[in-house]
């Protein structure tokens, strides 16, 4: 925001707050729960894993997209050209296991980039 019309306008829908009803609550404690029983990796996209990357493999995206496919069943290969055109690809990953040293939240990046190859490139 850079000027005073900016901060009335995005702070102006709070003038008309009121708190998720019950139902919405309960509704909104469903979805979630069905979001994480479907979503595949647990990935925040900290992209603390690619520090130590030597060849720069995009592996929040990839996860990202493993996902999108696990939640709607679709591939969206657009994407996958997309976040592969400056980083090397999930399959060219040389399995060195600098990512998961750094990685501080234990997931099996070689693993997950190895399902996530044969899904997009196999
Ligand atoms: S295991 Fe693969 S993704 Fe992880 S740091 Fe090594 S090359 Fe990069």
């Amino acid at each position: 925001m850079s000027d005073i019309s900016q901060l009335e306008d995005n702070t102006g829908y709070m003038q008309e707050f009121s708190p998720l009803t019950e139902g919405e609550q309960e509704l909104a404690a469903k979805i979630t729960d069905i979001l994480n029983r479907t979503i595949r990796v647990l990935c925040t996209s900290c992209r603390h894993c690619m520090e130590e990357c030597p060849i720069q493999v995009n592996i929040p995206n990839y996860f990202g997209l493993l996902n999108l496919y696990a939640v709607t069943g679709k591939k969206t290969n657009m994407y996958y050209q997309r976040y592969s055109m400056n980083h090397a690809r999930a399959s060219e990953c040389l399995k060195c296991g600098r990512c998961e040293r750094i990685y501080p939240q234990h997931i099996v990046i070689r693993q997950f980039l190895d399902e996530f190859a044969a899904l997009y490139e196999g």
